[in-house]
């Protein structure tokens, strides 16, 4: 047998014992057994009882047999006595011929009476009165009997064939005497052994009773029912004795083993004579009283055994359903009904395994862009019902044959099997990104949010589940990083890129540590003057091996790694102690990441930093992003009203790249918005750029905001955005940023111009 076959049994024995004991089993297997032990209990005290019943019934019937038997053989030693006595009185002359002739000697029960001369030659017999030829009975027991003793004593023999008679009769004998007072001979009385059964055949003693007449030898005289074949044999040699008692009539009981059945028998001596009565009660197993209680009790033991057992059935199939609620709650999500990121695995593993070489199988990995900040501006029950409705939209739009999943939060995947060409997958995903993308309707609110897709092959891009997860997680990275709402295909450079991101973040630790970190300045100016208002610090790397690299490459880094805090707070120190030593009209600005503002000791860092250099508050300017607010914790939001209350000016910075939402202009002190580069950018490439710059700035204006324009590349940008109504402007028309050495003091700067810009 394989391993995998052995453990599958092996697991299914497991599963099996496991639902056979468990306790509800248990407790109906048990109910069984005291069901039946119950009847079984019950019946063999009816069969007791029913056993005590025939014996009595047999003891008594045993009374009136032997008073019967006693009758009757009172009336034939009658007969012998008076034959004796005739004889006797007539002076032993008379002729026994004669004499058995005499009316009332011979009755219908008797067969024949005989006499036995001493010698044992039969003198006469009521069958034949004058022999025509010699009789001898000298052989017979009847007359041995008397001829070993002179007692004078009744003699009942066995059943014999009379020779005379020629019938089976038992023979009641009695010696007589002759003239000397010597033995004279024998009487002997035949009687028909029928006859001392049937006059008790009429009494039914039931099925498989029986009546028996013994003799003191123990051989059976007469009987009836199951005595019936003993006539003529030892009762021994079809009786077996068991246990024994005594009533207090003198009848005894005994139970005993007649033809393999267990019979009650009662023994009686008859009073006076050598015989004994005995009496087999009817058989138990025939019994229909007991027979019929027998049967209602296994019919109910039967009946409730099939309840117990109904019951367990319905134990164990509750059990089975239970533990199926589990397997499915373990493997598939709460809130959507989706197949969670287990049973994600699991179904990958099946994909690989199916597949086989084909790579005819791809994961997209989809992240929901924006959910977060739905989730915390509208509630949590908003947000479950918009991640129920984009399962319900993926789960309606995803052919049969594919499997959707939702791996946590707001990451869902979709595994798309048989896929033949690469725009298959990338149609799926974007069909994804579209349909995410489409506004929803809950609760009578319309919500946008969109999702990020990330595509990796079966085989292709990885071999297993696990590392295919991570490939189509590399490449959703990639979307997001693109500007989100859009999908992308796995690609090993992805994970060279994924490892460069990993090394450079090992070595951010010891940027800090090791002084690698720079930070540079660039001039923000009032658009009408171009006068300086102040600088913006932008921190930067120095790396030793790589030269110098870009916030944009290593502040996603530090965000991911949380050194932005240590390197955060590094920049507020720096830039605060280089600002203080220049003139107080001029500004500083601060970029902040949502991440530092997580942290409950920003404003204690902040405070320091002012405090150390001795840069007024007023002089601060923190930029943050939409992104900080969107996090809407309760400490973001505490930290930012604390640095309001020190009068440090909070700007809203990349202002139209993210939702946009104005509502955190009302809801946040908020002092400045700076004007994205991407619309500055706009003004030279749509047409539209100016209205939407036009609409900010009266935006702005209208709440008495300020408003900055970055990434002013050209004059005639600066002149347009003049006209738009923007108050400040940054850009590198204005300056590069550049280190605090070279950032000119109180001075104005001296505007470039077209010329010197191109040179
Ligand atoms: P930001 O806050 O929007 O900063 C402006 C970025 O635009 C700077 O890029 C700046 O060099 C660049 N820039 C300014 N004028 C022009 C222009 O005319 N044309 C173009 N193409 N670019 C211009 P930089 O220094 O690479 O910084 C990128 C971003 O990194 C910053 O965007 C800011 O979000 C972040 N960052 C920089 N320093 C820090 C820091 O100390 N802390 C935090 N949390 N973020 C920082
Ligand atoms: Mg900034
Ligand atoms: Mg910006």
């Amino acid at each position: 047998m394989k391993p995998e076959q052995k453990s599958l049994l092996l697991q299914r024995f497991r599963r099996a014992a496991g639902l056979v004991l468990q306790p509800v089993v248990g407790f109906a297997a048990m109910l069984v057994c005291v069901i039946w032990l119950g009847v079984w209990q019950q019946v063999q005290m009816e069969r007791q009882a029913l056993g005590k019943d025939i014996a009595q019934e047999a003891a008594n019937l045993a009374i009136v047999f032997e008073q019967n038997v006693q009758r009757t053989a009172s009336e034939i030693e009658r007969v012998l006595k008076y034959l004796r006595e005739s004889y006797e009185r007539s002076g032993f002359k008379l002729n026994w011929a004669t004499l058995l002739q005499e009316r009332h000697i011979v009755n219908d029960q008797t067969v024949q009476i005989a006499v036995i001369d001493r010698n044992g030659m039969m003198i006469t017999s009521t069958a034949m009165l004058y022999p025509q030829k010699a009789v001898d009975l000298s052989d017979r027991e009847h007359y041995r009997v008397h001829t070993y003793t002179s007692r004078d004593e009744l003699f009942v023999s066995k059943p014999v064939v009379g020779r005379a008679s020629g019938k089976a009769s038992v023979q009641f004998t009695r010696r007589f005497y002759s003239e000397d007072g010597g033995f004279g001979g024998v009487l002997v009385v035949s009687l028909d052994p029928a006859h001392l059964s049937s006059a008790y055949g009429d009494i039914n003693l039931g099925a498989g009773g029986g009546f028996a007449l013994i003799g003191t030898d123990d051989i059976v005289r007469a009987g009836t029912g199951i005595h019936a074949k003993s006539v003529g044999k030892g009762l021994r040699e079809a009786v077996e004795y068991g246990e024994r008692e005594v009533t207090s009539t003198g009848t005894e009981l005994l139970v005993a083993e007649v033809e393999g059945q267990m019979r009650r028998l009662a023994f009686r001596r008859v009073k006076g004579y050598p015989l004994s009565i005995v009496v087999a009660g009817r058989s138990i197993h025939g019994d229909t009283a007991l027979v019929r209680n027998q049967r209602n009790y296994v019919l109910g033991a039967a009946f409730l055994t099939f309840l117990a057992l109904l019951a367990a059935g319905g134990a164990i199939r509750n059990r089975q359903r239970h533990e199926a609620q589990l397997v499915h709650l373990a493997r598939h999500d709460v809130l959507t009904g989706l197949r969670n990121r287990a049973q994600l695995n699991e179904d990958l593993r099946n994909a690989f395994v199916n597949s086989g070489s084909r790579q005819d199988f791809v994961l997209h990995l989809i992240d929901l862009d924006g959910f977060k900040y739905v989730n915390d501006t509208r509630g949590h029950p908003f947000g479950d019902k918009m991640l129920k409705a984009v399962a319900a939209r993926l789960c309606a739009h995803v052919p049969h044959k594919d499997i959707v999943a939702r791996l946590g939060g707001d990451e869902f995947a979709v595994i798309q099997t048989s896929v033949t060409d690469v725009e298959e997958a990338a149609a799926l995903s974007d069909q994804i990104c579209t349909l995410l993308g489409q506004p929803y309707d809950i609760d009578g609110v319309t919500a946008v949010i969109g999702a990020s897709v990330g595509i990796a092959w079966g085989c292709k891009d990885a071999h297993n589940p696990t590392d295919l997860l991570k490939a189509a997680d590399l490449a959703l990275y990639s979307a997001k990083s693109q500007g989100r709402g859009r999908y992308r295909f796995h690609s090993s450079e992805m994970l060279a890129a994924h490892e460069a991101r990993r090394s450079l973040g090992v070595s951010l630790r010891d940027a800090v540590a090791e002084d690698q970190l720079r930070v540079h300045y660039q001039p923000i100016v009032q658009a009408k003057s171009g006068e300086v208002r102040g600088y913006e610090a932008l921190v930067r790397w120095c790396h030793p091996k790589l030269g110098w690299i870009t916030p944009a490459s290593f502040i996603p880094i530090a965000e991911e790694t949380r050194l932005i805090v240590p390197i955060g707070a590094w920049v507020l120190r720096t830039a605060c102690a280089d600002l203080a030593k220049r003139p107080e009209h001029l500004r500083l600005a601060v970029n902040i990441s949502p991440i530092q503002f997580r942290n409950a000791e920003l404003v204690g860092t902040i405070k320091d930093a002012l405090e150390m250099s001795g840069l007024a508050p007023d002089r601060l300017e923190l930029e943050i992003t939409e992104s900080t607010l969107m996090q809407r914790d309760s400490i973001t939001d505490s930290q930012i009203a604390e640095l309001d209350a020190l009068g440090i000016r909070i700007v809203l910075d990349d202002f139209g790249t993210g939702y946009s939402s104005l509502s955190y202009l009302h809801a946040y002190p908020i002092s400045a918005i700076k004007i994205d580069r991407s619309f500055v950018k706009a003004l030279d490439e749509k047409a539209s750029a100016p209205a939407i710059i036009r609409a900010i700035t009266t935006l702005a204006t209208t709440l008495g905001l300020d408003t900055v324009a970055e990434g002013v590349e050209t004059l005639r940008q600066y002149e347009q955005l003049v006209q738009l109504g923007c108050g400040e402007i940054q850009g590198y028309y204005i300056s590069q940023p550049k280190p605090a050495a070279e950032i000119l003091p109180p001075e104005v700067e001296q505007l470039p111009t077209e010329q010197t810009l191109a040179a």
